[in-house]
Formats: structure tokens, sequence, C-alpha cells
């Protein structure tokens, strides 16, 4: 059975005094997940709290973003090697709203990929079309050329260590989510280009959905054979609503 991850995005959100509470009851919750694991990716400053947290408990922790650099002269960055420090076992490489934002191309996100695997982290690969793109029929050909950013650099082995996320750039943020068939149809198109390569590792690789879960919605998705779990933005900051979906991955592993 492949691994089933729900990872929490808090984006650019917190404060040390609504961490506290955020991460205590995540922690609690979480040591009745079954099969399901659950995982935040936090903001730097507050790696350090995650780690006080959150350490000896079911729940991992994570960072949103690294340096494709391993050190030197680069002001205001973070290796991957001091990400790992604080005990992070995932890191979002590759997200839209730094695809977007903060203009990193594949060859960017590729090397902080590798920088990633390098320093012992799993990276968390996001992948995901624009509305313009979907809406030219191109989500297929956009996804697989930003999964092929990866593999044709460091190979599809590469993967072996890391997790997929496929997040529809129209889905994040906006409440409008991707139906369980639309993202089961692109999770299918990711796993085939891998299986082509790699079969055994197509089977094993996790493909998450992200873009607008909520506990209402997430079981219909991880019911879908492709999707292996979440990738959760705004719902990863309400401790009930963000254990529900870890819920709703936990449940449907049992069914599997
Ligand atoms: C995200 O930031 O990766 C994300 C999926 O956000 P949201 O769940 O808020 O759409």
């Amino acid at each position: 059975m492949r691994a089933r991850l729900v990872a929490g995005n808090w984006k650019m959100y917190g404060s040390l005094p609504d961490n506290a509470a955020l991460l205590g009851s995540v922690r609690q919750s979480a040591a009745g997940l079954h099969t399901a694991k659950a995982a935040v990716c936090v903001p730097f400053p507050y790696l350090f709290q995650a780690r006080q947290i959150l350490d000896g408990s079911a729940v991992a922790w994570g960072a949103q973003n690294i340096s494709a650099q391993a050190k030197g002269a680069f002001t205001g960055e973070v290796s991957a090697a001091m990400v790992r420090e604080f005990g992070c076992t995932y890191v979002i490489v590759g997200h839209s709203e730094r695809r977007s934002l903060y203009a990193e191309d594949d060859v960017t996100i590729a090397a902080k990929f590798a920088a990633a695997l390098c320093a012992g982290l799993t990276p968390i690969l996001c992948l995901g079309e624009t509305l313009a793109q979907r809406e030219a029929g191109e989500t297929e050909q956009v996804v697989a050329a930003q999964l092929a950013a990866v593999t044709s650099r460091h190979g599809v082995q590469a993967l072996a260590s890391a997790v997929i996320a496929y997040e529809p750039v129209w889905a994040i943020g906006t409440g409008r989510t991707a139906t369980p068939d639309q993202a089961q149809a692109v999770h299918a198109v990711l796993r085939g280009r891998i299986s082509a390569q790699d079969a055994t590792l197509a089977a094993r690789v996790s493909i998450l959905y992200g873009g607008s879960v909520k506990a209402a919605n997430a079981g219909e998705l991880f019911a879908m054979p492709d999707i292996d779990g979440g990738l959760i933005g705004g719902a990863s900051l309400v401790a009930d609503e963000f254990m529900a979906i870890c819920r709703a991955a936990d449940r449907d592993a049992g069914g599997r």
C-alpha cells in the first residue's frame, strides 16, 4: 500500500501563541491516526517551535522553501542542511506561489529538489496548471513537463525519496476544488508518466492533491485510486478542520 500523507502548508501565517495552540491540538489528535501520516510545513522562524512541540509525536514537520545552494554568500537564503538541523522531514518545492510570485523556473525547482534530497529531506514537489492552460487543453502537457524538468535532470529514481503534489493553480486558495474525477485524471497521467520509466516506483510514489481541500470534500478526493492524500493550505490553520482531513485519508486507507 502507498503511504498516505496529509501535509499542511501554513504559508506566511502564524504567531508563537497561535502556533502553540494549533500544534498542540494537532499533536494530540494525530495520535489517533492509524495509516495516514500528518505533517505541517511552517515558516522558517517557527521550525524550532514545531520541533519542540511535535518531537516524539505522530506529526512530522517541514519547511516551505529552501535555497538551491548548499552554502555561501546568499543573503537571506536558508539551506536544506539548515532546515534539516531543525528535524524537518519535508520541504515543499515548486509551489505555484514560488513559481509565479518569485519567478522560480524549472531549473531552479529541479536544483532545490536535488538540494533537498542531498540534505536528507523529502521534497514535496508541486505541479499544476493555470486556469488558462486547463482551458486551452494543456493540463497534461504542463504537468508532465514540470515533472520531466526534475526527472530528466536527476533521474526518475529521484522520485523514490519524494512526494508529488498535484495542485491546479486555479484551485489554490480560491475555494474552487478540482472534482475528484478531474484530480484523478491528472494523478493517473502523472503516475503513467513515471510508470513508463519505472512501473514499480510509479506504484509506490505518493501523489497528493492540493487546492481548496477541506473536511467536506477530502473524503471523496482521497477515495480516488491515485490520490494518496493532500497538501492543505488554508484549512491546515484550523486544527479541527486539518485533523478531519487527516482522518479522511486515514479512513480511506483502510479500504484499499
Ligand atoms: C496550498 O497552498 O498548497 C494550497 C493547496 O492552499 P489551499 O488549500 O488554501 O487552496
